[in-house]
């Protein structure tokens, strides 16, 4: 039921209030990094590691991650008749965070037509709205067979060293196997969200019972598996999960009726909306997917309904497509001369308090213990944080052995030898897991494990030390014959990161085709080139999500000024929708402005 008697004033009091509770001086540097005593929270719990050769010599071109970004990047290659594309991947598969989460309840929270890419070309039907995450790795790997990417690929390997060599005009690239080999291009898809980090407990190292990050799943201890098997090892178990993100969210309802006992330590709320999955009638996706281009029209239509484009009709209909269906909604109720961007603004606020007053009822209608339910409710903008959707994490609270135990926005105080301490009350617990994340905002170098160093020894720490710079966010002045492939300074689609990622592949396929075809042995962004893409960016309206009034969170760099560096971490200023047309354009005239070819 829509909830729209609300008090906007005693609203923003109420969400301004929870903020400053969760404000904290260290920011990001509060987390921990794996290392040391927890380095082993990184081994690859699933593939073991196969001894093989050394690789040297020379290929077309490497790209460095074997997740969506390398795969579609690799099959447009593929298509446009580069053969030898070799994805270097420290896991042992492709898959890239599909291959690494496997906990239980992993889900998809973008709908499949949209979300997983290539569909069209390797004739998978997903088997629901929202996959589960096996099937999203098989699809991973069913792209690798299609387009027979397993041939050149290096798996357990880290890059360590990637150097142009500007005499040959190629890259050399060392990795920790002992590979020493060059590539005329590379490919950087090394993802945004892949270095787990821990909370910065104090006593974290003290806990003497079992621990885990969710990322490295530990099924030999909870039982069960990736698949959906029950977690039937628990049953005696008193198990802390701390966070309460996406992947809490999840893992929640799995670990519920499983443990003896499961408390889920709360720093701040997760929004929690209705998810509705369901199978995909197979009926139904034939007749979508009768006519060439359907994956194309069905992206298209997402990024338009979810990102302010164009689109008469919504065909994902869910909870990212809501909030802007809303907006759109309220502005038509304005006559056309009230449409200011005062108006705009306003009509984006009244949506969103609308949408956050339905999820918050939402909770008292499935949640018994009042207080409990209280406690569930999250009081800020639904894209301050990530946006959760689950119909069965809200009721996992109220059987028996399940205790929220919500810190109040100050966290958890300290681990014991033996337990959880919060809010002076310690916890004994026989195991502890960590939903709590992945580093967001640290240097690239520190999460990719190497620094590239482009021309004239220009590393790429020192070229975007006051923030990032890029032409698409794909071409990087001094970095010839490289592609960055990510959203940032390009469309910036956080719903569904695919359609960046996809389109990213297909211009480089074209960029590379069009280097062979005419001899060029090398390709760069021009500096005036960059410099206006650049200044393009800064002209605009600067981050539309995470901005710095919003509660704490990896999406507003825990709440403190990024300066510069977060001025630069945004999109095409009219929006995904435009970029993408942009894009095309650029693309296929054949003339990619800005690059220089030699
Ligand atoms: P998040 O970073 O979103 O969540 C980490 C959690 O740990 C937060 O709840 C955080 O609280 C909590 N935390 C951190 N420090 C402490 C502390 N000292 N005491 C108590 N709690 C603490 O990580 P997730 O793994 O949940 O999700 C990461 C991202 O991965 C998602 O945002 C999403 O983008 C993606 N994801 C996508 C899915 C999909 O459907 N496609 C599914 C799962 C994840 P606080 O909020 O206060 O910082």
């Amino acid at each position: 039921m829509p909830t729209t008697d609300f008090d906007p004033s005693a609203l923003r009091q109420k969400y301004a209030a929870e903020r400053a509770k969760r404000l904290r001086a260290d920011g990001n540097d509060q987390y921990l990094a794996l290392q040391g005593q927890f380095a082993h929270y990184l081994d690859d719990p699933y593939t073991p590691r196969q001894a093989r050769p050394a690789k040297t010599g020379h290929v077309r071109f490497a790209f460095i991650g074997g997740g969506f970004a390398g795969l579609v990047t690799a099959a447009r290659l593929v298509e446009a008749g580069v053969e030898d594309v070799c994805i270097i991947d420290k896991a042992g598969d492709f898959g890239g965070t599909w291959y690494w989460n496997r906990y239980p309840g992993a889900q998809c929270d973008t709908a499949s037509m949209v979300y997983m890419p290539l569909l069209e070309e390797t004739g998978h039907r997903p088997s629901e709205k929202y996959a589960h995450a096996p099937e999203i790795l098989a699809h991973c790997q069913r792209i690798g067979r299609h387009y027979r990417l397993y041939d050149h690929a290096l798996f357990h390997t880290q890059v360590r060293e990637l150097v142009w060599d500007a005499e040959r005009s190629h890259w050399r690239i060392r990795t920790d196997r002992g590979d020493d080999f060059s590539a005329q291009f590379i490919g950087l898809g090394t993802g945004p969200l892949h270095v787990p980090k821990l909370p910065g407990i104090a006593g974290i190292a003290d806990f003497q019972g079992h621990s885990f990050h969710t990322s490295r799943w530990d099924y030999g201890y909870t039982g069960g598996d990736a698949q959906g098997a029950a977690l039937d090892r628990l049953a005696d178990q008193r198990v802390a999960l701390i966070g309460t993100g996406a992947t809490a969210v999840q893992c929640v309802p799995r670990l519920a009726p499983a443990c003896r006992a499961l408390y889920v330590f709360q720093r701040t709320p997760s929004s929690v909306d209705v998810r509705a999955n369901a199978p995909i009638d197979a009926d139904w996706f034939r007749a979508i997917a009768a006519t060439p281009g359907w994956q194309q029209r069905w992206l298209e239509n997402f990024t338009a309904n979810q990102a302010g484009g164009q689109a008469s009709e919504d065909w994902v209909q869910d909870g990212w497509t809501d909030l802007a269906r809303r907006i759109r909604a309220n502005l038509m109720k304005l006559p056309r001369q009230a449409l200011t961007p005062q108006a705009m603004l306003a009509a984006y606020e009244d949506s969103d308090f609308e949408k956050m007053n339905e999820i918050r009822t939402r909770v008292d209608a499935l949640v018994d213990d009042p207080s409990t339910a209280a406690g569930l409710k999250a009081w800020y903008r639904q894209l301050c944080k990530r946006p959760c959707f689950h119909d069965s994490y809200l009721q996992a609270f109220n059987l028996p052995g399940v205790q929220l135990v919500d810190t109040d926005g100050r966290g958890v105080e300290r681990l014991s030898a033996s337990g959880v301490v919060a809010a002076g009350r310690e916890y004994a617990v026989d195991a502890v897991i960590y939903a709590s994340g992945f580093e967001v905002g640290t240097p690239f170098a520190r999460r990719a494990g190497f620094d590239p160093v482009g021309r004239d020894g220009l590393r790429l720490s020192g070229k975007w030390a006051e923030g990032m710079r890029s032409l698409h966010g794909c071409h990087v002045r001094g970095f010839p014959n490289a592609f960055f492939v990510q959203p940032t300074q390009g469309a910036n689609l956080i719903s569904n990161v695919p359609h960046n990622l996809s389109e990213s592949g297909r211009t480089i396929a074209a960029i590379v085709a069009q280097a062979l075809r005419q001899g060029q042995a090398e390709v760069e962004v021009s500096a005036a080139a960059e410099d206006a893409w650049v200044a393009l960016l800064l002209s605009g309206a600067g981050r539309m999500i995470g901005s710095a009034d919003c509660t704490p969170g990896y999406y507003n760099n825990e709440g403190r000024d990024s300066g510069m560096a977060g001025k630069l971490a945004v999109g095409y200023p009219a929006g995904p929708s435009a970029y993408f047309k942009y894009l095309q354009d650029w693309r296929d005239s054949g003339r990619f402005e800005g690059l220089d070819w030699r």
